[in-house]
C-alpha cells in the first residue's frame, strides 16, 4: 500500500511527558514524516545526536518552537538575544523553520505591542536569513493576547507580511487559533503560499483549559475537513502538524496518542484511503 502519511507531522508538544528520543521513536513508528521540536525538550548540546536520530528514523525536523516575545521586558535586548540562539539551534537540529510566538500586549496598548512585533522581526531577519532560516509568526487567538500574543488573526499576520516583504518570512497557521475568524477564506486566498505550517488542534466544548485544554483533530467542533481542504486549495503544500497541547493526553502513552493523532489526520486528509481495519 501507497503510503499516505508523508504529508502529516507531530508536534512534540502533542506528546509532552515523553522524552526527546522516545518521542521521535513513537512519531516514526505511528507513521508521521516530520516532526517539530521545543527547545527546551531538545536539551543543551544535544542537537547533533537528536538531529541524527531523526535521521536515522527516517523523520524531517519541520520546524523548532519558538522564538519570538518580542513585546516582553522593558527592552527587546533580551528577546533578540535568545531569538538568534533560538535561529543557531535550528541550524543545529537542520529545522529549516523557527516558529515565532509574537508576544502579548501587557499593558493593552494593541497598537505598539503590533509595532514592537514588527521591529522585533525586521531585526531578525537578516540573521535568520544568512543562516538559511525561515521565521514564521504565528497569529494566536484573541484570547491569548494578553499573555501569549498581540498578532491575533490571519489578516493582522498577511498585514505584517505586507508591510516587512522578506522571503524569509512566513506564516504558522493553526487552526485552534484561527477557526473562528469570519474572515478566514478571504484571508487564506490572501496568504496562499505564505503559510509554511499549520498546526491542527481542535476546539473542545467545554473548553476548560485555554492553554492546554486542546483536542486532538475530530474530538471537537471545528470543521477541519473543509478547512484544511481550503488550506491547501489555498497553495499550501507542507505540513501538517498536529499540535495538541492538552494535559489530559499526558495520562495516555505517547504511543497510543500518536496512534490517535496519525490516524484522526490521515482520515480528515485522505477520506476515501483505506486503513488497516
Ligand atoms: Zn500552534
Amino acid at each position: 500500500m501507497t503510503s499516505i502519511s508523508g504529508d502529516i507531522g507531530l508536534n512534540q508538544v502533542t506528546c509532552d511527558a515523553a522524552p526527546t528520543a522516545t518521542f521521535l521513536k513513537t512519531s516514526a513508528a505511528a507513521g508521521f514524516g516530520a516532526v517539530t521540536l521545543w527547545r527546551h525538550k531538545v536539551g543543551n548540546g544535544l542537537h547533533d545526536k537528536v538531529r541524527g536520530q531523526a535521521a536515522d528514523l527516517g523523520l524531517q525536523i519541520a520546524s523548532l518552537c519558538r522564538g519570538g516575545f518580542f513585546t516582553t521586558g522593558p527592552n527587546q535586548r533580551a528577546a533578540h538575544d535568545d531569538n538568534r540562539r533560538a535561529i543557531d539551534e535550528a541550524v543545529a537540529l537542520g529545522a529549516p523553520l523557527l516558529v515565532l510566538v509574537c508576544g502579548p500586549s501587557t499593558d493593552g496598548n494593541l497598537t505598539g505591542a503590533l509595532s514592537r512585533i514588527r521591529t522585533g522581526v525586521e531585526g531578525l531577519l537578516d540573521y535568520a536569513s544568512q543562516a538559511g532560516i525561515g521565521l514564521a509568526v504565528e497569529p494566536f487567538h484573541p484570547m491569548f493576547v494578553a499573555e501569549r500574543s498581540a498578532l491575533i488573526s490571519l489578516r493582522q499576520a498577511n498585514d505584517l507580511l505586507d508591510q516587512i516583504d522578506h522571503p524569509s518570512l512566513s506564516i504558522a497557521l493553526d487552526t485552534y487559533h484561527v477557526w473562528w475568524d469570519p474572515e478566514l477564506p478571504t484571508q487564506l486566498r490572501r496568504a496562499g503560499k505564505r503559510v509554511s505550517i499549520v498546526h491542527v488542534a481542535d476546539w473542545l466544548v467545554p473548553t476548560t483549559s485555554l492553554l492546554r485544554g486542546r483536542g486532538l483533530p475530530g474530538d471537537g467542533i471545528i470543521q477541519l475537513a473543509p478547512l484544511l481542504a481550503a488550506i491547501k486549495d489555498s497553495g499550501f503544500t507542507g505540513w501538517f502538524e498536529v499540535e495538541t497541547l492538552n494535559d489530559d493526553l499526558l495520562e495516555e502513552s505517547p504511543a497510543v496518542t500518536a496512534e490517535l493523532a496519525h490516524r484522526a489526520m490521515s482520515g480528515l486528509l485522505h477520506p476515501g484511503a483505506r486503513g488497516d481495519p
